[in-house]
């Protein structure tokens, strides 16, 4: 049985619509709060645990991006998805999954470490392209989770510049989950700090802030983020 099977959490197009709509408001609101351009934000649908059929559902809807966590999961949906969508990797990267996950997503927001970097940069000049990517920074200094610490950062974009055929696009971050959403609050601030920091002291444009899921987008909107990644807000509550 497949990992994703996510027969409980298939909702119906319409229910999609609807919960698409309700986000855009919350977006919107959001931006106009924060004194923001609604287009400088990009709503990234998370259709991981969910079928081919949900992430059709998104190219319906005229949206054309979907996340995915991990990589042999998107695999196997893009093979069944007709339609031009772009495809994010904003799950962990092992070392042996670099090929693959090259070939199969269009950017990945996930790169937190030089090994990853370096064999990124030589399967991308193996297949002759560019990589464009995220830094994924530990900005709650959460030790449950994945990403370069704010002061290894630095280090890991210097050699990631030093890489022709990596692009390095922005930040992302994962706060640790709790209750209190002043945890993520405190994060989204700490990454859009270390973007600006990271940008004077490099000299370069670091323009995604890859912060906020569905519980806190509108906070992340308001501390800066320009992609905010939605599942269980458009899709329901994963099984
Ligand atoms: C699952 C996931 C999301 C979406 O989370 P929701 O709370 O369902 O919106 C966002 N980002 C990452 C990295 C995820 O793994």
């Amino acid at each position: 049985m497949a990992r994703y099977d996510g027969l409980m959490g298939m909702i119906e197009y319409e229910e999609f619509l609807g919960n698409l709509a309700i986000v855009r408001e919350g977006i919107g609101r959001a931006c106009e709060l924060a004194g923001r351009s609604v287009d400088s934000v990009m709503l990234l649908p998370v259709t991981k645990t969910h079928t081919s059929e949900v992430v059709e559902y998104v190219s319906r809807a005229g949206l054309r991006v979907v996340g995915e966590n991990r990589v042999q999961e998107a695999v196997e949906k893009k093979v069944g998805v007709k339609g031009d969508l772009r495809w994010e990797l904003i799950g962990h990267l092992q070392t042996n999954k670099v090929g693959l996950a090259l070939r199969t997503f269009d950017r990945i927001q996930t790169v937190d470490s030089p090994g990853l970097l370096m064999k990124l940069n030589s399967a991308a000049e193996a297949e002759g392209k560019v990589m464009p990517i995220l830094l994924q920074v530990n900005a709650g200094e959460d030790l449950a989770k994945y990403g370069v610490s704010c002061e290894g950062a630095d280090k890991l974009l210097e050699l990631a510049l030093s890489l022709r055929t990596i692009r390095v696009e922005g930040l992302m971050t994962i706060p640790a989950l709790s209750e209190d959403v002043g945890v993520a609050v405190r994060a989204f601030n700490r990454l859009r700090e270390k973007r600006d920091e990271l940008e004077d002291k490099f000299g370069v444009k670091l323009p995604e802030l890859s912060m906020g899921m569905s519980g806190d987008y509108m906070e992340a909107i308001k501390a800066g983020s320009t992609i905010v990644r939605i599942g269980s807000g458009l899709f329901g509550r994963r099984s």
